[in-house]
């Protein structure tokens, strides 16, 4: 699967508010917001490394492919 369809998604409920995710992104897309929820703040730098998705411990943020998306 090319990485180039790979979607950044966010579930800001779920978010704990922990700032990893902001921290080990390489491209400083994420951001929390007032409410210590995450943010995709700049999705145009987002490279689709997913480190992100890795080091979430409560699973809030994720990168989905286009192509599985058939069901929606
Ligand atoms: S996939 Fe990588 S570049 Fe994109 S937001 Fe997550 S850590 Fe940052
Ligand atoms: S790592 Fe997960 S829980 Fe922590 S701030 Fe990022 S999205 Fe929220």
């Amino acid at each position: 699967m090319s990485r180039e369809n790979l979607v950044l998604k966010v579930k800001p409920e779920w978010c704990k508010g922990c700032n990893i995710c902001v921290h080990f992104c390489p491209t400083n897309v994420l951001e929390l917001d007032e409410d210590n929820k995450i943010v995709i703040a700049r999705p145009d730098d987002c490279i689709k490394c997913g480190l992100c998705e890795l080091r979430c411990p409560d699973f809030a943020i994720y990168l989905e492919g286009d192509e599985d998306e058939n069901e929606k």
